[in-house]
């Protein structure tokens, strides 16, 4: 599959002068709630109203929707709202339902993108459909999983098509739910510069305070919507609680938002930066990471040499690694001057950690 100009046409036929903003709870739970929900977000910024009628929970016992009962709501929140309707749909029997009541968006899950034979069941079911159909990245980090289930759909003439990144999986502890891998987005967005690309961040953050900050985030890396999830009542919510705004919390977000233009030279020259920072960033937490990774072991070598009773310097060997590196270092465009003050830096470092443990 190549970039297609006409992947953004949907987009651009809804006419907005501002991102894309898909909104609404995490699940449907009564018909009652999806209305009020919808009530509230009529004439906001809000084109889509997104609801989960069936849940994929990670262990089972957990709210997994209402079910095709919650299609009937949103038909009726449609008709009184005009908003257009989103569900997730896993298999052929859920896109069945959706097609049969009309729904307007059909997206498919973080843990559905992982499994080719479900996306490829869904794309036969879908196929030659005007609907429009968004893929979340998989629950994984990798790239060519996350574009193999966009070919999968592409190739089942399905042209509406965008992706919605909402983070991945690390068993890592982080500030996050989903870790961002801000980096694997933009591969996307470089790849296929026309397809629609909207941010999940209820689900990268799963905490409702850092959901402006993610969506910032997202803005200045010219995403082209959010889809944030939106509750009458966030805190009984029957899932994903912490993550879920008020629609009047939703609203001050957008009102906060910094939405910057297209065209403006200077907002290329921004937006450009901002993704090359980003791009940075990452690799600066990534030499940490490395670094931390490498001290860890430094430790277990001081351990061995204490209960060897073995000197922490060895000159040999240090020598043997600077000569090493410093040879490594050259391929790949590194100066020697560099390289010696780098790996001096490091080598103290672990001779710390070293005497720690010794005299420990
Ligand atoms: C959701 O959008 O409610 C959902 C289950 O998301 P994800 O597939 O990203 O976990
Ligand atoms: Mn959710």
């Amino acid at each position: 599959m190549k970039n297609d100009k006409n992947l953004k046409n949907w987009l651009t036929d809804f006419q907005l002068d501002h991102p894309l903003v898909i909104a609404g709870p995490c699940s449907a739970e009564t018909e009652e709630q999806v209305l009020k929900i919808a009530r509230e977000l009529k004439d906001s910024d809000v084109s889509i109203f997104r609801a989960g009628i069936w849940k994929p929970r990670t262990r089972p016992g957990g709210f997994e929707g209402v079910g095709a009962i919650g299609l009937k709501w949103l038909q009726k929140a449609k008709a009184e709202t005009g908003l257009l309707m989103a569900v997730e749909v896993a298999n052929a029997a859920h896109v069945k339902l959706a097609l049969e009541h009309d729904i307007d968006v059909l997206w498919i899950g973080a843990r559905t993108t992982v499994n080719p034979f479900a996306v490829q069941e869904i794309a036969d079911a879908l196929e030659g459909t005007d609907k429009i159909v968004l893929l979340k990245n998989p629950v994984n980090p990798d790239l060519s999983l996350w574009i193999g289930g966009l070919e999968r759909l592409y190739n089942a003439n399905i042209k509406k098509l965008g992706v919605i990144h909402r983070g991945f999986s690390t068993y890592e502890k982080t500030k996050y739910r989903n870790n961002p891998e801000w980096q694997i987005a933009i591969d996307m967005q470089n790849k296929f510069p026309d397809l629609p690309l909207i941010c999940d961040p209820s689900h990268i953050t799963g905490k409702r305070d850092m959901i402006q900050e993610v969506s910032q985030q997202a803005l200045d890396l010219n995403y082209d919507g959010l889809i944030i999830e939106t509750h009458i009542d966030p805190d009984n919510a029957w899932s994903d609680a912490a993550q879920q705004v008020t629609p009047s919390v939703l609203k001050q977000i957008f009102h906060d938002l910094r939405v910057r233009k297209e065209t403006d030279e200077a907002d290329d020259y921004t937006m450009r930066m901002n993704k090359l920072r980003t791009q940075i960033d990452e690799f600066d937490s990534k030499i940490l990471e490395i670094l931390g990774g490498r001290m860890k072991i430094a430790n277990q070598i001081g351990a061995l040499k204490k209960e060897k009773n073995v000197a922490i310097l060895q000159n040999k060997r240090w020598q043997e690694i600077l000569d090493k590196m410093i040879s490594e270092g050259s391929q790949k465009g590194l100066s020697e001057d560099f390289i010696v003050q780098l790996f001096k830096a490091i080598h103290q470092e672990s001779i710390d950690h070293q005497e720690k443990i010794i005299n420990s």
